[in-house]
């Protein structure tokens, strides 16, 4: 039995508190992570006031995990003790459904979530299959590396399905989390990158992360200004926009890709999809084998996150930093 300690919440919208719990035998395809950083997602915020109705009490957050392999199950292969490697939103899938046969792991109808229904990564320890942990690339810089297995992958995996090109003039929507990193990866794979962005003091970063230009997501001239000329659309924001609007801003054959979940159901005039051959798409995270290589090319170009740190001892303050909208841009924790 090893007995990890972690940050828990008792119920619904509680504070962290200390919380130990003990972990069974290592399986023999399983792998032990001593946790140095986690980053804090707006889903792990989500999870633990329970808005999808899935919250497994007492909650373990975290799932932007970069630490340490400390134990390797028999039938490990692909690390070993001492290797430092992240774990992400998922910590297992099946191995043998079609989906994992294709490389698709994300996909499997069983994937595991790393804070779902188990205890996730704000601990001193945590669990996973071999497939979810990743190694590092040599040279990743651990302070900021942990959003990429979660923001990161997600906004990265889009790029490679809409099959993006280096000559492409591409639109990111919400320059948050999500939106900052997607710029930083599409400024480096070669792009002009057009930001919308409703936040007039954000300009000046916006550009700093790649972006060519910002337009003002709330006023229609600015969006006019850009009409059929975007090959590809990555909303990041979670809230009902003006979609026509945006549509209307796609080549022709352009794509419009969600990555921020509206819960409000999207009215989509098919005339704007059908006269340009444009299609509307969506995707969650990304595969292992993706998510290694993304961090070859974060390594290569320097691509992190902009991260704010917070010690482990000042979780809650780092929740409610979240929870106010503050952070800049996302937030990681340092283990003690
Ligand atoms: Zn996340
Ligand atoms: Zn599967």
């Amino acid at each position: 039995m090893i007995t990890v300690h972690a940050y828990a919440a008792s119920e619904a919208g509680a504070a962290l508190k200390e919380f130990t719990y003990e972990l069974g035998p290592l399986g023999s395809q399983e792998v032990d992570i001593k946790v140095h950083y986690c980053g804090i997602c707006h889903s792990d915020l989500s999870m633990l006031n329970n808005d999808w109705g899935m919250t497994q009490y007492p909650f373990v957050p975290g799932h932007e995990v970069v630490g340490e392999v400390v134990a390797a199950g028999g039938e490990v292969e692909t690390v070993k003790v001492g290797d430092l490697v992240g774990l992400g939103w998922n910590s297992a899938s099946c191995m043998h459904c079609h989906q994992c046969m294709q490389g698709d792991h994300h996909l499997c109808e069983t994937v595991e979530g790393t804070i779902v229904g188990r205890h996730g990564g704000i601990a001193d320890l945590v669990r996973a299959h071999w497939s979810w942990t990743i190694p590092l690339p040599k040279g990743t810089d651990l302070k900021k590396a942990g959003p990429l297995f979660c923001g990161g992958i997600t906004v990265f995996n889009p790029i490679i399905l809409a099959g993006v090109q280096p000559t492409d003039r591409v639109g990111v929507i919400g320059i948050g989390g999500l939106g900052h990193m997607a710029l930083k990866f599409l400024n480096k794979w070669g792009c002009e990158v057009i930001a919308s962005s409703s936040s007039k003091d954000k300009e000046s970063q916006i550009l700093e992360m790649g972006a060519t230009r910002v337009v003002n997501s709330k006023d229609p001239k600015a969006l006019e200004s850009i009409k059929g000329q975007l090959a590809f659309i990555l909303n990041t924001t979670n809230v009902t926009l003006d979609w026509d609007a945006f549509l209307s801003t796609l080549a022709p054959k352009g794509r419009f890709h969600n990555v921020g979940a509206v819960l409000e159901p999207m009215a989509i005039p098919a005339f704007s999809l059908i006269m340009g051959e444009k299609s509307v798409a969506g995707s969650p995270l990304g595969s292992p084998a993706l998510t290694a290589t993304m961090l070859d090319f974060c390594v290569r170009h320097d691509i992190y996150p902009i991260v704010e740190e917070f010690p482990l001892k000042e979780v809650n303050q780092a929740m409610a930093h979240l929870e106010k909208g503050k952070a800049r841009y996302r937030i990681v924790l340092k283990m003690p």
